[in-house]
């Protein structure tokens, strides 16, 4: 019988963080093997669309010369909705149109983590897509390799980084966490609605290959803990809500229900109308943050991305380059280890180290509060947004009334609705649950 095939490194999954660790790997010279159970790369691959930068321009500079990016985002929107109002924030500025264009990119990932996987596979890395990683090969505690479908053959490695996404099974097996609490996970919906190139520029405002990203909060999300999000692609729009599994359950609400409601928002159905669904598709999200992070690494193995649940769902819904910084970060960790010859928990355990160095766990650790105070002040997204809509509401509608009497109405109104003193306080809280 032939020997099963070893790999220095064996990389589960090819999303950001795999494919970084791969790309990083390969051009140290680390023999690695990206194991995905898509079809292709991206086949799989679910996310609103927005993917930061900071990191891939570094492994490939400029990066979006080549790559099939979608449009760089130069105008950002904010808006809280009420049932059929809106209260929004909106920026735009000329610096975001210039290199390296605030390192924010609408993409799809089906295109761009294909192409990305051409990147690393050209640097050096194995990518070998339609395999999934059923079960993690231990002798003495240690990792020695994997367990593949279809077909049930093994691979053989030093290390694995495990890259699988959300639903990792691998932190699972190995005893790093515990089965995945519906409290720290967000469930969403994704459609991505096409529209003619000149109809969606003329819709968002936008000139060229600029780009818009619309996250808004309240009754996007039937005023639970999550948001809804509207970005603009070349030729198509990528609208989804989420929301905690915790909110969905509680409310009894339905993602695909909330998802058309929210299409449906005056607000919103105006952007896509007569727009044509080419894609739908759902996937979770690990919002533990910083309180409920797994154990990082384990003899033979690093977890890295949404496996190790490194997602920012702050008002900043960063999860792409934090997956990149930790794949990069746990492959150096792998290439310093392989010089060592000692790829053992406490060789691997530097990792840690430069995530806690890095803005990775800085961000995590600087909102780490956030999803208990939202969970403990549901109010706030489901009461506010209402209220304050009805108050402008009030304050600019056209009447005889003098607008003395006016403000005087309002100020009665707010102080029975909301009371300065109560939001005072939930603005302290606010601030106290974001420093
Ligand atoms: C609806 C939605 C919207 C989002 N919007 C944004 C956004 O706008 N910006 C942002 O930065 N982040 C966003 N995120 C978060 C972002 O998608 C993730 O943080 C990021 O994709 C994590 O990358 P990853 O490489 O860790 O995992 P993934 O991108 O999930 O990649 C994991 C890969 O592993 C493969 N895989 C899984 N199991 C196995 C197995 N057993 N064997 C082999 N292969 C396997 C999968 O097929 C997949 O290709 C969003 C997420 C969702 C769900």
């Amino acid at each position: 019988m032939s020997e099963p095939e070893k790999f220095d490194c064996i990389v589960v999954g090819a999303g950001p963080a795999g494919l970084s660790a791969a790309l990083t790997l390969a051009k140290a010279g680390v023999e690695a093997a990206v194991l995905e159970r898509g079809e292709y790369p991206g086949s799989k691959n679910v996310m609103g669309g927005i993917l930061f930068t900071t990191i891939l321009d570094k492994l490939l500079p400029e990066f979006w010369k080549e790559a099939p990016v979608e449009r760089h985002v130069s105008q950002r929107r904010f808006s809280l909705l009420s049932r059929d109002g809106e209260l929004g924030f909106s920026f735009r500025t000329g610096a975001f149109n210039e290199p390296p264009f605030n390192h924010t990119w609408t993409v799809l990932r089906a295109k761009f983590d294909r192409w990305y996987a051409e990147q690393a596979e050209a640097a050096g890395a194995m990518i070998i897509p339609g395999m999934m990683v059923s079960q993690v090969l231990t002798e003495g505690g240690k990792v020695v390799g994997v367990k593949t479908e279809p077909g049930g053959d093994e691979l053989r490695c030093d290390v694995i980084i495990s890259a699988e996404g959300a639903n990792s099974f691998i932190a699972e097996q190995m005893g790093l966490r515990s089965a995945l609490d519906p409290s720290h996970m967000a469930v969403a919906v994704k459609e991505v609605i096409g529209l003619p190139r000149s109809i969606i520029e003329d819709r968002f405002l936008l000139n060229g290959d600029e780009g818009s990203a619309w996250e808004i909060f309240g009754q996007a999300v039937q005023g639970t803990f999550g948001s809804g999000f509207v970005y603009t692609n070349k030729e198509s729009v990528s609208i989804g809500v989420g929301s905690t599994v915790h909110d969905m359950k509680r409310y009894k609400l339905n993602p695909n229900d909330v998802l058309e409601q929210f299409k449906h928002h005056p607000a919103v159905w105006p952007l896509i109308r007569r727009g044509e669904t080419l894609e739908y598709s759902a996937h979770m999200i690990p919002e533990g943050g910083f309180q409920h992070l797994p154990r990082l690494v384990a003899d033979g193995l690093l977890l890295t991305g949404d496996a190790a649940g490194l997602v920012n769902a702050s008002i900043y819904h960063e999860g792409s380059n934090l997956a990149m910084a930790s794949g990069v970060l746990a492959a150096e960790t792998v290439i310093e280890a392989k010089k060592r010859g000692d790829f053992s928990a406490a060789s691997l355990s530097s990792y840690r180290h430069k995530l806690e160095n890095s803005f990775v766990l800085k961000d995590l650790k600087k909102f780490q509060r956030v999803s208990a105070f939202f969970n403990d002040n549901p109010h706030i997204l489901r009461d506010y947004p209402n209220i304050f809509v009805e108050l402008l509401s009030d304050y600019f509608t056209v009447s005889e009334s003098p607008k003395s009497e006016v403000e005087k109405s309002l100020i009665s109104k707010f102080r029975r609705e909301i009371g300065v003193l109560n939001l005072a306080k939930d603005a302290i809280k606010i601030g106290r649950a974001m420093r």
